[in-house]
């Protein structure tokens, strides 16, 4: 081994050893991707006008991929960050020929009246959607528009593809820097955008890289190297890149924030901000959050510019095709339960919610020990794990995923019959959100809730953020030890006797 690689591997163990030990001290190892960026305070705030950038985002949205490249060189305001993007030098791959727009508006009429290319729609062909989702209805226009964006969609409703497909579609030809930045709160929402957006841009030229925690930097780093149009990372190694130069991202013209309002809940708010300031001025900003706290929304507030709002009356209430209601049973019997409910049901995959790490190994023991084929997904897992557990999912060899809510967001797992929730989830979204990792894509879903009474205040400000009652129902067959409340008592205010 020679010398330079002798103290790039150093170097890389520091950071591999800085990293381990931060995550130690955090309370998960998503969080850990958080790192201390109080100290970097940036100053700038963002000024200067979009109108330029959009009116020439507008005038190419709806043209074919074949239009010329270099849209930047018609902002005439630049900053010391506003680097113009060279032509990729690295060799290009030859995608495959798309589909005549003449076949395309016949079998996909609608994606076609968005007025995107042949490229795009082709990749939307192969994935065999007909017609958009409302998400996507309502957004792909705007973005194509130029316009900043705050959208509210429930998980599953097709909110990648809202944003992925409009931004592929003006992105024309490779370049040489990124100008796609998606930033994404877990590691596996993470690699399943950057998933989507290698399907969707099949078509063209572009390279999209991950860019996530838990892995070597090295592969990140030469991918980046060779260049990349599309980045999809987690915050925190986003900014492990930023810190040693092996990334730029003074070519961004498109940012996306998804699942803001997860970012916030896992202490990344420092993070994005910083990563933010470090954008260019003169960018397109895509804002996803399932709920709008008012931090969320003073976030949006600087970093968007006139936003346009899509989506916004659907947020808080499970999709249409979920049966949801929840078991009343005493806590002591809820490993019972979970057995019973699995016998008495036919199911091809299923998720089982905890609320702790340690109920989500146990549980994975218990279930396993009852012969059935699980796999574990958690936040204290190693990534080699994580991807394990999901890939044996999702490819069949197990049927059962035991989870916390680090799955509970954003991904996307067909088929998922049943979710069982073993506790009442304590963030009321999470519940949407766990629930929502079934019934996707209008197909039908299940999802019970063991509830005990220690968990009723939980319960009650689920139903008034979903604004109703989710019904109490008896597991049929369950030897039961003490009979369940499936009505409460209306307690009325007692008549004084006077
Ligand atoms: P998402 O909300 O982006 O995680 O998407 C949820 C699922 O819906 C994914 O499996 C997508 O491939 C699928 N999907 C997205 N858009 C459409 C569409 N227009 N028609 C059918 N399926 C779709």
């Amino acid at each position: 081994m020679n010398f330079f690689k002798k103290l790039l591997n150093i170097g890389e163990s520091l950071i591999a050893s800085r990293n381990r030990s931060k995550r130690a001290s955090k309370t998960s190892s998503a969080r850990s991707e958080a790192d201390s960026s109080k100290r970097r305070r940036a100053k700038s705030s963002r000024k200067g006008s979009l109108s330029e950038n959009k009116s020439a985002a507008a005038s190419n949205g709806s043209s074919a991929n074949s239009a010329p490249r270099g849209r930047r060189a018609k902002n005439n305001v630049r900053s010391d960050t506003d680097v113009r993007a060279k032509k990729a030098d690295r060799p290009l791959k030859a995608p495959p020929e798309p589909a005549s727009m003449e076949i395309l508006k016949t079998e996909i009429p609608d994606f076609a009246d968005f007025g995107l290319g042949e490229r795009v729609l082709s990749a939307v062909r192969d994935m065999g959607y007909k017609t958009p989702t409302p998400i996507q209805s309502a957004a792909i226009p705007l973005i194509l528009k130029g316009m900043d964006i705050i959208g509210t969609a429930q998980t599953g409703t097709g909110k990648t593809a809202a944003f992925s497909l409009p931004i592929i579609d003006m992105l024309k030809g490779a370049e040489s820097k990124p100008r796609v930045l998606v930033l994404s709160p877990t590691r596996e929402l993470a690699s399943q955008t950057a998933a989507a957006f290698a399907a969707f841009s099949k078509y063209s030229q572009l390279e999209s890289v991950l860019i996530q925690g838990g892995v070597s930097m090295d592969r990140q780093v030469d991918q980046l190297r060779r260049g990349a149009d599309i980045v999809v990372a987690t915050p925190g190694r986003l900014i492990d890149h930023m810190r040693q130069k092996t990334i730029s991202l003074s070519a961004v013209k498109y940012l996306v924030l998804d699942e803001v309002d997860r970012m916030f809940d896992m202490g990344f708010i420092d993070d994005v901000s910083y990563i933010i300031r470090r954008c260019p001025k003169q960018r397109q900003t895509l804002f996803f959050s399932a709920t709008m706290p008012d931090a969320v929304l003073r976030l949006s507030n600087w970093a968007l510019k006139d936003p346009e709002r899509v989506g916004m009356s659907i947020a808080c209430s499970p999709a249409e095709t979920i049966e949801h209601f929840v078991y009343p049973v005493d806590s002591i019997q809820k490993y019972d339960m979970i057995i019973e409910i699995l016998k008495g049901i036919e199911f091809e995959s299923l998720i089982v919610f905890t609320r702790t790490r340690m109920d989500a190994d146990r549980i994975g023991e218990w279930l396993a020990g009852h012969a059935y084929k699980v796999s574990v997904l958690h936040s204290d897992r190693t990534q080699r794990e994580r991807d394990k557990a999901l890939s044996d999912f999702k490819k069949g060899k197990t049927n059962i995923l035991v989870a916390t809510d680090i799955a509970s967001r954003g991904l996307d797992i067909s088929n998922v019959g049943y979710v069982i929730n073993y506790n009442v989830p304590e963030h009321s979204e999470d519940y949407v959100h766990r629930i929502g990792r079934t019934g996707r894509a209008n197909r039908e879903g299940k999802a019970i809730t063991l509830f005990s009474s220690e968990e009723t205040e939980f319960l009650k400000r689920i139903e008034t953020l979903i604004n109703s009652r989710i019904e109490r129902k008896k597991l049929e067959g369950f030897a039961y030890r003490n009979e369940p409340v499936l009505e409460e008592e209306i307690k009325r205010p007692r008549r004084r006797n006077k």
